[in-house]
């Protein structure tokens, strides 16, 4: 089975997918990669998720790729007195450090450190924004703050602090203990929310040591800031635009977006664009023209996955958005404005043999209409070097290990299929025009490009391009 398109789709699983069974629906539906939320997961629905994705994975014989996405330091308001109070602009109203259940005077902020790092002119953002505050004055263990947007306020909201770099680090002992059942399940990525810094994403690098791979979510103003260095350290990114909308100015996002793909891409390192962009049809099944435009947006820029979050987990048409979503990059991919646009933002190759090869690779591909350009990989490097060319064929990747494929199911363009090491040259050439002719993407006459590393099974010795035919 292989899809029609390059660019992937991430699907978040929730209690509209409940059973094995639809999540094979949305797999065959068009979802690539899976989102376990451990925001709203424990431990066993998570081990329960993996299982179901695996047994789908068995029985369609696809690798498929599972995040675990950590819920990081989201803040929370404590409780009222009366579950909730309205707020009237420019009262006062104080965040303290006192537990008692608060009125429309005062609140608990269950978190001392946020307490102490707040300052005259922070903005404190409840609920998504919809109330915003501004500190006024300042102690170890209060902030009185004067309101600027007015509205309801309740029991436990999320609280959001674009102005405040949170001295704390990403990782809360929830997500230590999330993440350490996550790897011990078989995750193959895990994503981190809230990043401010590197070290937050060296920190959950150094607690995997290889087992998943990490993504950043980009949805703070302070990682923005540090967007370069945090861009170097990570596996991939996610341009997480419904915090990122809370915390920067809305109008920012577009250019964030384009910014952060861009990079992305220069870097070779996998970018999903995030959130809202089926949102209507959590109750619909038809989408808004501007998310189709908006989904569209995002294949045209080459990102390596779009995400589905509320549409696929609780929405009432998850299959639908699924489906949608890949009629809109399929169909995107083949409009005649789609090459000009994804090759002028190509990036000049690195001075490596990988990349050198990469882009010969492309380059005769292209130039000779071959059908894919079969690349062996076994730590999936030398397949994500050839994914950041967006070349016009498919990326057939070819690897022994099975971690690799489920992650290379995240990354543009690439088909990865489990095969142990080639042992020779011919045996590498015989092979991979074999696997591609099964898998659908070369016919019998028909040519095919592998890239491969001699002598076998040495990581980033990615040295030779191989025209070959496949036979009768
Ligand atoms: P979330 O992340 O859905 O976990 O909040 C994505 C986002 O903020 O856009
Ligand atoms: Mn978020």
């Amino acid at each position: 089975m292989r899809r029609n398109r390059r660019v992937k789709i991430l699907a978040t699983l929730g209690p509209a997918n409940p059973d094995q069974a639809s999540i094979e629906k949305l797999f065959r539906a068009g979802a690539d990669v899976f989102r376990i939320n451990m925001s709203h997961s424990s431990h066993d629905v998570m081990r329960e998720r993996i299982a179901q994705i695996r047994a789908v994975e068995k029985k369609v014989g696809r690798p498929i790729g599972i995040l675990a996405d950590l819920q990081g330091p989201k803040l929370r308001l404590g409780e009222f007195k009366d579950g909730a109070e309205n707020l009237a602009r420019g009262a006062r109203f104080i965040l303290d450090a006192d537990p008692t259940p608060g009125d429309a005077t005062r609140v608990h902020l269950p978190h001392p450190e946020i307490l102490s790092a707040l300052e005259p002119g922070h903005a404190v953002l409840i609920d998504d924004g919809k109330v915003r505050l501004k500190v006024i004055e300042a102690t170890k263990t209060k902030a009185v703050t004067e309101v600027i947007v007015a509205g309801r306020v309740s029991n436990r909201k999320g609280v959001s602090l674009p102005d405040t770099t949170i001295p704390v680090s990403a990782m809360t002992p929830k997500d230590r203990s999330d993440l350490e059942a996550a790897l011990a399940a078989g995750i193959d990525w895990v994503a981190l929310s809230f990043v401010q810094r590197p070290e937050d994403v060296a920190e959950v690098k150094k607690t995997c040591a290889g087992r998943a791979l990490v993504m950043a979510k980009i949805e703070k103003p302070q990682a923005i800031v540090r967007l370069d260095e945090i861009m170097e350290i990570s596996d991939a990114l996610m341009v997480a635009r419904g915090d990122l909308g809370v915390e920067m100015p809305l109008e920012k996002v577009p250019g964030l977006q384009k910014r952060i793909t861009r990079t992305a891409r220069r870097l070779g390192k996998p970018v999903v664009v995030a959130t809202q962009m089926l949102e209507s049809m959590i109750a619909s099944p038809v989408p808004t023209r501007a998310e189709v435009s908006d989904v569209a947006t995002a294949v045209f820029e080459g990102a390596d996955a779009v995400m589905l979050s509320a549409e696929s987990a609780a929405g009432q048409y998850p299959i639908e958005a699924v489906s949608t979503m890949n009629r809109i990059a399929e169909e995107v991919e083949r409009d005649q404005v789609y090459r000009a646009v994804i090759n002028g933002q190509r990036a000049a190759p690195e001075a490596t043999g990988a990349d050198a090869i990469a882009v010969a690779a492309r380059d005769v591909a292209e130039t000779l209409d071959l059908k894919a350009i079969v690349a062996w990989t076994s730590s999936g490097s030398t397949g994500l070097r050839i994914a950041r060319e967006r070349p016009q064929p498919p990326i057939l990747a070819l690897t022994p290990k099975v971690e690799t494929a489920r992650r290379l199911a995240l990354v543009w363009g690439v088909h990865a299929v489990i095969t142990e090491d080639a042992r020779d040259v011919d045996d590498m050439a015989d092979r991979a025009c074999k696997i591609a002719n099964s898998e659908g993407f070369a016919r019998a006459g028909q040519r095919v490009i592998i890239v491969a590393g001699v002598p076998f099974g040495t990581p980033g010795a990615t040295n030779m391009v191989r025209i070959a035919f496949v036979q009768k």
